[in-house]
């Protein structure tokens, strides 16, 4: 009889969600999402799912350890890099098997207005410098860096930012996808004059790229933070694959 093979799964992300669902099939298979917790009613996966953080490297190799963790996959944001980061410790401290599944950023097109930023600090002097409402599509975290700039935000996000929030700022809390319609109608409803980006890459956010392209408006593109470099594959089937090889 084949014995059981336990995979701690870092989600938070669509792929985590796909990727759970998908590791369901594997027979002797026993897959552990986790999610931060940052948001108060998150998309759960199926399966079984812990919530909270780890209590960083340390933590998270000691739950490798108590566990008996077989594997690692790390399908979290590309911008959520203390979480990678952290993966990366704890699997070389215990040995275990770590995979990141990395979505290929997006890349400029014909028509795209970009600005690169290196961080949201500096996405945000950059914003500053166009006339009209600054649209922010970075989620939650990162918006005080906006703050000391006295102009007018539309800030989307699915819960709201803690303060300290920009003076003067509308806020449209909704989930994504969103369509190309939804994207289209959203900067002009709010005379959008220039979008903040981050580069999440994937398809579900990307219309609000292409509606700008439409309509001229020009991104502020940032820049992924630098992760460690580990063993990655850019789809839910080469996931199972690792998965099913352990
Ligand atoms: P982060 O800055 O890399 O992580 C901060 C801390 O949150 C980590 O040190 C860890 O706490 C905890 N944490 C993060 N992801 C976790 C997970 N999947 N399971 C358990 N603990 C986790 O991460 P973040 O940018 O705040 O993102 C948090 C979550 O939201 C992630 O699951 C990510 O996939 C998702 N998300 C992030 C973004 C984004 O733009 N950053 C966008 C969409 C979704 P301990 O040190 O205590 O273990």
């Amino acid at each position: 009889m084949n014995a059981t093979r336990t995979i701690l799964l870092l989600g938070g992300t669509s792929e985590g969600l796909a990727l759970a669902d998908a590791l369901g099939h594997v027979p002797h298979l026993r897959v552990v999402s986790s999610l931060a917790g940052r948001v108060s009613n998150p998309r759960l996966p199926s399966g079984e799912v812990r919530i909270g953080g780890f209590g960083g490297a340390d933590g998270l190799t000691q739950v490798l350890r108590e566990e008996q963790i077989d594997g690692v996959i790390d399908a979290t944001h590309p911008f959520a890099n203390k979480i990678s980061a952290n993966a990366y410790e704890a699997c070389l401290r215990t040995k275990v098997p770590l995979l990141a599944i990395s979505r290929p950023p997006w890349t400029e097109r014909v028509g795209d207005i970009w600005h690169d930023a290196t961080d949201v600090e500096d996405a945000a002097r950059i914003a500053a410098s166009f006339s009209g409402r600054i649209l922010l599509t970075i989620g939650r975290q990162g918006v005080e860096a906006f703050v000391p700039y006295d102009r007018e935000f539309v800030i989307r996000a699915i819960e709201a930012p803690l303060p300290p929030l920009p003076s003067r700022y509308e806020l449209r809390l909704q989930r994504g996808p969103f369509t190309l319609e939804d994207e289209r109608r959203l900067l002009q409803d709010c005379r959008v004059g220039v979008v903040v980006s981050k580069n999440s890459g994937g398809d579900k956010t990307y219309m609000k790229i292409v509606a700008a392209r439409e309509l001229g408006i020009p991104v502020v593109m940032v820049r992924r933070p630098v992760l460690p470099q580990v063993p990655s594959v850019d789809s839910i089937e080469a996931a199972v694959r690792w998965a099913r090889g352990l």
